[in-house]
C-alpha cells in the first residue's frame, strides 16, 4: 500500500538515481554524472555496484542517505568528487587530496612512468630524486613506492601542501624527506651543488590570463599551484636558469608541460645549453614532458 511505500526506506538504487539526477541538472553530463553519483554512494553508503546487483533491494544506513545527497550538491555546485571524497588515485596509488593540492591527473603518470622505464631496472643505483612543487608529493611517493631503493626529496613553497604530502607520505610508509622550498629563490638555500640524479617537476604552467576561464573544477584547484605567470613559463625558466647546478654533472631535469608549451620548454632547455633534451606524450598524445640533462659548460664560454 502507499503507506508501506512511503515508511520504506529508500534503496541505494532509488538513492543513486536521485542524487544523479541532482548532479546532472547542473549540467554535469550524464553519464559523469552517473558515474560520480555512484562513486559518492560509495564513498558514503559504503555501497558498491555488485551489493546492489547482488541485493536490488539494498538499503543504505540511516544517516549516510543524507550524507550522500549532500556531498550530490556539492558535487553539483562545482566541487570535484576528488576534494568531495578527500583522494584520489595515481600510480594504482591511493593519496589524500583537499584544496590546498592540485588533484594528481593521468597525464602526470608519464613523468613516473618515464623515470621507471629507465630506472627501476637497476636495483643497485640508488637514486637521489627531488620532486619540487611537489603539491600531494604523488610523484615522489608513487617513484619511492617502485623504487625503493631511491631517495626521495619532496618540496613544496606551501605549508598546507607539505602537509598533505607528509601524510601522504605516511600512509604510504614512504620514507622520504620533505622541505619547504622556494623554487624562484634557486636551490642554494636549501640544498647542495650537485646533490640530485633527477629534479622531477610538475609546476605551475597556466598563463595568467588563462587563469579566469578555467573548467568550473579546475577554479577549486589552488591558484599557487596552477598559475605560470603571464606566458606560463615563469617557473620552467627558474627551473633550466636557477636548478641546474643542483643537479649531478648527468643529472637529468623531467618536467611536465601543457598542451600547447612542450616545444618552448624545449627551446629554453636547448638555449640554456642542457644536452639529451628528450619529450614523451602522454595518453591523449599530447607532449606532456620535457627532459634535458645538465649541460657539459662548454656553452658557456662560446
Ligand atoms: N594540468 C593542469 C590543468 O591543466 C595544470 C597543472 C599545472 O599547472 N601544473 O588543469
Amino acid at each position: 500500500s502507499r503507506q508501506t511505500v512511503r515508511t520504506m526506506a529508500e534503496s541505494a538504487r532509488e538513492l543513486m538515481r536521485r542524487g544523479t539526477r541532482l548532479i546532472a541538472q547542473s549540467g554535469i553530463d550524464s553519464s559523469s554524472a552517473a558515474l560520480d553519483s555512484r562513486r559518492l554512494l560509495e564513498h558514503f553508503c559504503k555501497i558498491t555496484k555488485t551489493d546492489m546487483v547482488l541485493n536490488p533491494s539494498v538499503t543504505p544506513k540511516p544517516e549516510t542517505d543524507a550524507q550522500y545527497i549532500r556531498a550530490c550538491q556539492r558535487r553539483a555546485d562545482g566541487e570535484p568528487l576528488q576534494y568531495i571524497i578527500g583522494s584520489w588515485e595515481f600510480m594504482g596509488l591511493e593519496f589524500e587530496v583537499n584544496p590546498s593540492v592540485l588533484i594528481p591527473r593521468a597525464d602526470t603518470e608519464t613523468l613516473v612512468n618515464y623515470i621507471l622505464n629507465k630506472h627501476a631496472v637497476c636495483e643497485k643505483t640508488k637514486l637521489r630524486i627531488l620532486d619540487i612543487c611537489c603539491g600531494s608529493g604523488c610523484i615522489g611517493i608513487a617513484l619511492k613506492h617502485f623504487m625503493p631503493q631511491s631517495d626521495i626529496v619532496l618540496a613544496d613553497i606551501s605549508d598546507s601542501a607539505l602537509n598533505v604530502a607528509q601524510k601522504n607520505a605516511r600512509l604510504h610508509k614512504a620514507d622520504v624527506t620533505v622541505v619547504k622550498a622556494d623554487l624562484l629563490l634557486g636551490y642554494e638555500n636549501c640544498f647542495q651543488d650537485g646533490e640530485f640524479d633527477i629534479i622531477v617537476s610538475n609546476p605551475p604552467y597556466i598563463k595568467s590570463t588563462d587563469m579566469d576561464f578555467l573548467q568550473r573544477e579546475v577554479l577549486h584547484e589552488p591558484r599557487i599551484a596552477l598559475d605560470g605567470g603571464e606566458d606560463g613559463m615563469k617557473f620552467y625558466r627558474a627551473l633550466a636558469l636557477l636548478w641546474e647546478g643542483a643537479l649531478k654533472p648527468h643529472g637529468e631535469m623531467i618536467l611536465e608541460a601543457g598542451y600547447d608549451t612542450a616545444r618552448v620548454i624545449y627551446s629554453l632547455f636547448a638555449e640554456c645549453g642542457y644536452s639529451e633534451i628528450t619529450t614523451r606524450r602522454d595518453l591523449g598524445g599530447i607532449v606532456r614532458l620535457v627532459a634535458a640533462k645538465r649541460g657539459s659548460g662548454y656553452e658557456n664560454n662560446n
